[in-house]
């Protein structure tokens, strides 16, 4: 990034071009261009993965219930019961409730333990050594919006240096030390802009079906088994579950996700059901506990009833 802004701010547009009004366009968009790299890069870097709540953590007595127990099918149960009073739908893939054994954590839908980080990851996508970091619910927006802009510096830097990369390749221009930069600028914007395409095409994809890398990978499991398209509310809905309802703020690194990163809508889950868009307090009797699922979240007040 330092040497790309220094090629193209000093070698071409100071000491190459001579269009006065050329060199001040060019270095206008370039800066714009360039801080908003700069911006959604830096935020995918420093953002901190989001780990699960206190509420999904197990309690002290639960703790020492599993652990002094040695019946697998008891353990299981025990999880189970804990599980009832969380929002969670996903299972395992044996149909356990999904539990990390190293955070000692009841895992959340979509969560999952990144082995690198060390820690449960909320709506884990993938760790990006790129960004040496992972990216998942807290800093998705940003780590796609850092890849849209990258491709948008790359293609700038790409079609504006073209030109003077020909003249300088018919000779047209004296041989110097910019000719190297502007020659490998050109090279290196074409190589980032193809690599990084397929990466951003396949971002594209999973953000339309509201699908996580490792989603893509293994689909998540419910109570009906597993479905790849359990979260996908459609093309819309789920542009605004990563970048918010607000299209203003859509291409600025400032976080606007919806929800917690703890509960997500579910296909199957009408809106009147979902706990983040319901406004009032909803209680409702009956149905057996297996139907019910009771969320208590950060205000204990707050308690809500779901069929499953
Ligand atoms: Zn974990
Ligand atoms: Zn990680």
């Amino acid at each position: 990034m330092l040497w790309s802004y220094y090629a193209y701010v000093f070698e071409l547009c100071l000491f190459t071009i001579t269009n006065g009004f050329e060199k001040v366009a060019y270095l206008a968009v370039f800066h714009v261009c360039f801080v908003m790299f700069a911006w959604t890069y830096w935020k995918s870097i420093f953002t901190p993965p989001s780990q699960p709540s206190k509420q999904f953590h197990m309690s002290y007595s639960d703790k020492e219930r599993y652990e002094n127990e040695e019946r697998s099918e008891v353990q299981k149960q025990i999880l189970l019961d804990i599980a009832k009073r969380l929002p969670v739908y996903t299972r395992a893939a044996s149909g356990a409730v999904r539990f990390c054994d190293r955070c000692q954590v009841i895992k959340p839908d979509r969560c999952h333990h990144c082995s690198l980080c060390e820690m449960c990851v909320l709506k884990m996508d993938h760790h990006c050594p790129w960004v040496n970091n992972c990216i998942g619910f807290s800093n998705y927006k940003f780590f796609l919006l850092f890849l849209t802009y990258a491709i948008v510096y790359c293609v700038f830097i790409a079609s504006t240096v073209l030109q003077y990369f020909i003249k300088f390749w018919a000779g047209e221009l004296p041989n110097g030390h910019a000719k190297f930069h502007v020659l490998f600028l050109l090279f290196v914007a074409l190589m980032f802009f193809v690599s990084l395409m397929f990466l951003f095409g396949y971002h594209c994809w999973l953000v339309a079906k509201n699908r996580s890398t490792l989603e893509a990978f293994q689909y998540p499991t419910f109570h009906n088994g597993p479905d790849k398209n359990g979260f996908n509310l459609g093309f819309s809905k789920n542009l605004q579950q990563v970048f918010g309802e607000d299209r203003k703020y859509w291409f600025i690194p400032t976080f606007t996700s919806l929800g917690d990163g703890h509960f997500f809508p579910m296909r199957f889950l009408s809106e009147s059901r979902n706990p983040l868009l319901a406004s009032e307090e909803q209680c409702e009797d009956g149905g057996s506990d297996e139907e019910n699922y009771i969320l208590r979240r950060g205000d204990p007040s707050v308690t809500i009833e779901l069929d499953a």
